[in-house]
């Protein structure tokens, strides 16, 4: 699509008649420009506009595709990558008053939501019925519509899964203004192309998402945290290995550097009890949550996890009282905030098979002492889900750095996004390292979805 910079007063005035919320150019928050992405583009789109229900969206397609305007949607715009970043000149469809929970079915557990729902709304209309939806990216203000269009993951997929693992149907608007239903509320399907499973982590490019039908899961209400520190990344990786051959089934499995951990102490009420001979060994610290529904398998699996941990060489195996592990827990989400605050020039995902973190870590250090930068980071290791904090203030280097970093992950049998996506900041490094007619065939399917690219940033629009 040929964006138009200014579609002219006539549309402007039909914009307004349609009679949903909007926010003109020279009255936009500032917060609807950008997402959490380092790299803000400080684009000016055409307008903001906050739908209230499905025929909302249907109508903001129809007005954008009369007038050439291009649409970039947006859920709470916690994304790290860009993609709710407002294009130039675009529709903003910002789905944060489309927050309605349709529907929760007990006996099914399955619940139906507008895709402004929020992870904490949702989790917090599901405490008193025992369930809730256990997928946990960090930041509980995002919305179930931007996590289906990012696939997000977060600290529970090691046993939870991520985004896809979860969505069972999905409404959709699409670029021509028809209203679909994909997928249905039910265990399995073998009925035709799996659109929900397409649509999923497709970051606002094929459809606009309207509604999303989620499968619920039984809270389990037995939990404990243990803190392990290691004194080599190998060490850590090898107890990851351990403890999942050993059946057990940790709801969390995350490492911490030394380096991140020590920001996270001096940053918030989180105390080691460590002894400092014992700090200074350690390169990496292993946190594992276990979850049950009974006492007895929880004192079970902590012997079990507690033998495993020592054979692969823990140093340690902290079993952290409740208010402890919810400070370390809180402090481990706000890994991202630390870092930034810091100076982190770029802050990214990439994953590899779970067995190969040390390694790929090694590459890590490798290539960053290579080109004069420091990594630091935390990360999902129970999914080989590496979060790298990249410091390097010269952006030439910096991305030929990140571009490397990207292809050491992919030559282990990784990706360079495991669950933040691409959006705008990754898009050019993934046509760089991705199979030219893997990418063909994605550009097929957007032009089957989208024939008239209005949807998405330019690049992704082609
Ligand atoms: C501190 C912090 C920690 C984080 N930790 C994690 C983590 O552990 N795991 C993880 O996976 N993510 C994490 N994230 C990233 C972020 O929370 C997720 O990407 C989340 O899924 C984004 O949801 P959102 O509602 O904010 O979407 P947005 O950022 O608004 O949008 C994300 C993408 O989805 C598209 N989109 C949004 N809504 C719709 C819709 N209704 N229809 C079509 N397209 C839509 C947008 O165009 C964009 O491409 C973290 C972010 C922060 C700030």
């Amino acid at each position: 699509m040929q964006v138009v910079p200014d579609p002219g007063p006539g549309a402007r005035a039909e914009l307004d008649s349609l009679g949903i919320a909007l926010a003109h150019r020279g009255s936009l928050a500032d917060d609807d420009r950008h997402d959490e992405s380092l790299h803000p583009r400080g684009a000016e789109p055409y307008a903001v506009a906050r739908p209230v229900d499905r025929d909302d969206v249907v109508a903001l397609v129809g007005w954008a595709r009369r007038h050439g305007v291009a649409i970039t949607a947006r859920g709470a715009g916690t994304g790290l990558s860009g993609g709710a970043e407002p294009v130039e000149g675009s529709l903003v469809v910002c789905f944060d008053q489309m927050d309605r929970i349709v529907e929760v079915d007990l006996a099914n557990q399955v619940a139906v939501v507008e895709a402004g729902v929020t992870l904490r709304q949702l989790n917090e209309h599901l405490a008193p019925y025992g369930l809730h939806y256990p997928v946990a990216p960090g930041e509980t203000s995002s919305t179930l519509g931007g996590n289906v269009n990012t696939n997000a993951g977060g600290m529970r997929a090691v046993r939870h899964g991520v985004t896809r693992h979860h969505v069972l149907a999905l409404e959709l608007v699409l670029a021509d203004g028809s209203v679909v239903r994909t997928g249905a509320p039910v265990a399995k399907l073998s009925s035709g192309y799996d659109l929900t499973q397409l649509v999923i982590g497709s970051e606002g490019t094929l459809a606009l998402v309207t509604e999303v039908t989620v499968r619920l899961t039984p809270r389990a209400d037995h939990r404990a945290t243990v803190l392990a520190p290691f004194a080599s990344l190998d060490a850590v990786t090898g107890a990851v290995t351990r403890l999942l051959r050993a059946g057990l089934t940790p709801s969390l499995l995350e490492y911490i550097d030394a380096l991140t951990m020590a920001v996270l102490v001096r940053e918030t009420p989180f105390t080691l009890g460590l002894a400092p001979e014992r700090v200074a060994a350690t390169a990496a610290y292993l946190v594992l949550v276990l979850e049950t529904r009974t006492a007895a398998q929880l004192d079970e699996d902590l012997a079990a996890s507690d033998e495993i941990l020592e054979a692969a060489g823990a140093l340690d195996a902290l079993v952290l009282d409740g208010r402890a592990a919810d400070d370390l827990i809180a402090g481990r989400e706000r890994a991202f905030w630390f870092a930034k605050a810091a100076g982190a020039n770029d802050i990214v995902d990439v994953v590899v098979p779970r067995a190969h973190v040390a390694r790929y870590l090694e590459d890590v250090a490798r290539l960053a002492g290579e080109h004069g930068a420091l990594v630091t980071g935390c990360g999902h290791v129970g999914d080989g889900n590496v979060h790298l904090s990249v410091f390097c203030s010269d952006d030439a280097v910096r991305e030929r750095l990140l571009v490397e970093l990207y292809r050491a992950g992919i030559a282990l049998g990784g990706a360079i996004s495991g669950e933040h996506g691409l959006g705008r900041d990754k898009w050019e490094a993934y046509l760089e390292l991705t199979d030219p007619a893997l990418v063909a065939l994605q550009r097929r399917v957007k032009a089957a979805f989208d024939p008239e690219g209005l949807l998405g940033p330019p690049a992704r629009r082609a």
